[in-house]
């Protein structure tokens, strides 16, 4: 093993909560969170209710942490893949709350503002070349969205102007098939990156794909699921051992409840598509931290695609988000409550 530090992980699960600052022009700042502990513990105030509630996550990060900060808790899950480990970092929370943010990054992004995804990769490459003369290793990258229980390629280039037609031709199936080397959605494009820029540029090109398909109205991106992975195979040059380990990124659709009132048509599938897939996701994960002998896999496109990556020798990271605000409170101790049940 290269990295002893991924030993000292306690189990294969971990749930960091992170907290978001207030935006600019914020007029109320009251915040919900009354307290933050060094352990691991956060409690929220719930000033509609005069109630306060406690939880307990193995990180918690307030307002005021930055991404690098963010980074260096996450940086030996992600360097066990150079190891042979799958891993799923996952971003939970209802929309508006993080996730992107803590994935990729703000809109304007600098190199300082970068999400865990430009890090991870950056990482992987100054890794794997500072190995070359003893393990030479390949990384590709695929992008896939999962909307409505369907999955798309995000990165087929060159057809954004018939994408809206080819919609229903598009949807790629999953195959879990060990013959494939983890690859679970072998008809999504896999493209070779070799520098950081690279996977920028291919990020890019996902996000105007997912931009494309969706409807005038609705934010398709706090609907759906994006999936990037990242996959590494290694070749120790000594013995010719292919390792081979693989790394999801997961920006997850918003967990926000909808009011029946407002959802119709259209939206009401979303949403029951939503539910369905998150709690799927929270079902397997508590299955594998209860170490229950039956995991629900087949339940949600979502655990189907990433089936080889959670569980067993796999390493899973849910960042779970919270918007402090005082009239977010009730999404927020839902969502709190969902973590504290895979944590
Ligand atoms: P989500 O993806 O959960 O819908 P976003 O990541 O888009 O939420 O965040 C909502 C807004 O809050 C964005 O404008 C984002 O830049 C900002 N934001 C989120 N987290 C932070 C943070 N830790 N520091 C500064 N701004 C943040
Ligand atoms: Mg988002």
């Amino acid at each position: 093993l290269l990295y002893n530090e991924v030993q000292d992980l306690k189990g294969t699960i971990r749930v960091y909560c992170r907290v978001r600052p207030f935006l600019q022009g914020t007029k109320d700042m009251q915040s919900t969170v009354d307290y933050i502990g060094e352990n691991g513990n956060i409690m929220i105030a719930n000033p509609f209710k005069q109630t306060r509630k406690i939880f307990a996550f193995n990180k918690v990060f307030g307002q005021n942490i930055s991404q690098e900060q963010i980074y260096m808790d996450t940086q030996p899950v992600i360097r066990s893949v150079l190891d042979g480990f799958n891993v799923c970092i996952f971003a939970y929370g209802q929309t508006g709350s993080g996730k992107t943010y803590t994935m990729s990054g703000p809109d304007l992004m600098t190199e300082t503002t970068w999400g865990v995804n430009y890090r991870a990769l950056r990482d992987l490459f100054q890794l794997s070349d500072a190995r070359t003369h003893v393990v030479s290793y390949e990384i590709g990258v695929q992008m896939i969205e999962i909307y409505n229980e369907q999955v798309r390629d995000l990165l087929v280039s060159d057809v954004f102007f018939f994408f809206i037609f080819l919609d229903q031709f598009l949807t790629l199936d999953i195959r879990n098939n060990s013959q494939l080397n983890g690859l679970n959605v072998p008809d999504a494009s896999l493209v070779p990156v070799s520098s950081t820029r690279d996977v920028v540029d291919l990020m890019k090109i996902g996000q105007k794909n997912r931009a494309v398909g969706a409807t005038a109205l609705n934010e398709r991106s706090s609907r759906s699921h994006s999936v990037l992975t990242v996959h590494v195979q290694g070749k120790e040059l000594a013995t010719g051992t292919i390792l081979r380990g693989c790394l999801h990124l997961v920006d997850l659709a918003g967990s926000e409840r909808v009011e029946k009132s407002e959802a119709v048509g259209e939206r009401l599938k979303e949403a029951q598509h939503i539910n369905k897939s998150l709690s799927a996701l929270g079902d397997v994960i508590s299955a594998l931290a209860q170490k229950s002998s039956h995991v629900p896999y087949r339940n949600s496109k979502l655990t189907q695609v990433l089936q080889d990556s959670l569980g067993g020798q796999a390493k899973t990271l849910m960042f779970v988000h919270i918007n402090p605000e005082v009239n977010a409170v009730g999404e927020t101790i839902s969502t709190l409550k969902f973590a504290q049940r895979v944590a």
